[in-house]
């Protein structure tokens, strides 16, 4: 449920419906918009007896929100979220491009890659410290160690960094460090890590899990914004399907959905999604001709050698042509 004020609506007056939202056992979630303030209302079994709230002065209506997923709905927020970080802005005209290893591997490593995909136009940087792997016996992160080369890559470029937590009991560490925590894939549905990240004042990069369907990702989010934080950015990353020749499927077809039906910024994650490192390109241009908000890569300075997935690195060489095509759909698409 949404409850709409006014447009001249005095501070007091959403005190005082928040204060009866929060008497009738409900939580009450004000959002700010470009005219008026309205707030979202949730934690309502059943449909809630509306007669008190609508009296209240300043309220001028109260729409029904039809979907499971609330305060991610585009029902509830007419306006695209928009989420600074540093000096860059995600969700806005610009399109946002991210880029590092897959995982941070050495100081030498990160701050080489790091230096090269700024000079090449990257607005923020990546690399996971702490690495969800598939196989026990494969490269899990050098943890703290990569927290602290990340943070120093940042304080050399100023490039925002972007690392995933991986577990509630390492995300304070995680989230001492990075300017965007990540919550991975095999994690979208673990709920306990998405309770914390919600009570985190820092932004959340929410990867689509590998065969979630749309509703099931919206309401991944649900959890964090109901926490309290507003700030995620949905990345669709493939999914699980039969086609075997890459591995996953970049479900292009989510990016206009999502942006649709939710006011979250949407990125996507071509890498991880083709597995291949010739089909990132024409899938990250797929994306933002789709209206992706921006694009994550993954750049190695040595792919051959790269201690997690080499073979969907880009080489400098590869980032830069990529960065040279896609300001070339970017602006076809009214973006920078
Ligand atoms: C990653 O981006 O480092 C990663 C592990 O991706 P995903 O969770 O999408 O597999
Ligand atoms: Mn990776």
């Amino acid at each position: 449920m949404l409850v709409v004020m006014h447009k001249d609506a005095t501070e007091e007056q959403i005190r005082r419906v928040c204060a009866v939202i929060k008497e009738m056992g409900l939580t009450p979630h004000p959002i700010k918009g470009a005219q008026r303030v309205a707030i979202g209302v949730t934690g309502n079994k059943e449909m809630v007896n509306t007669r008190r709230i609508e009296n209240l002065e300043g309220v001028i209506n109260i729409i029904h929100v039809t979907q499971p997923y609330k305060l991610v709905s585009r029902e509830m927020k007419p306006d695209d979220t928009k989420i600074n970080v540093g000096n860059v802005v995600i969700g806005d005209k610009r399109t946002v491009i991210i880029a590092g290893p897959c995982a941070v591997e050495s100081e030498k490593q990160m701050l080489e890659i790091a230096r090269a995909v700024k000079s090449l136009g990257a607005d923020l940087l990546r690399g996971g410290a702490f690495k969800p792997r598939t196989s026990p016996y494969s490269f899990q992160g050098l943890g703290e160690e990569g927290l602290k080369i990340l943070a120093k890559a940042r304080a050399e470029t100023g490039l925002p960094v972007v690392s995933e937590a991986t577990d509630t009991e390492i995300f304070s560490m995680v989230e001492e460090y990075v300017d965007i925590i990540q919550i991975g894939a095999r994690n979208m549905q673990n709920y306990a890590l998405l309770k914390r990240a919600g009570q985190s004042r820092k932004p959340v990069l929410l990867k689509r899990g590998m065969a979630s369907t749309i509703k099931e990702f919206l309401l991944a989010a649900e959890y964090i914004v109901a926490e309290g934080n507003p700030n995620v950015i949905l990345c669709e990353r493939g999914i699980r399907t039969f086609s075997d020749f890459t591995r996953f499927t970049l479900d292009i077809s989510s990016i206009p959905e999502l942006k649709k039906i939710s006011h979250l910024p949407v990125i996507a994650d071509p890498s991880h999604a083709s597995g291949k490192r010739e089909m990132v390109l024409p899938l990250a241009r797929a994306a933002i001709a789709a209206g992706a908000d921006g694009i994550m890569i993954e750049v190695h300075n040595n792919p051959e050698q790269a201690l997690s997935d080499g073979p969907q690195s880009l080489t400098f060489d590869g980032f830069a042509n990529l960065m040279q095509e896609l300001k070339a759909i970017a602006k076809i698409m009214g973006r920078e």
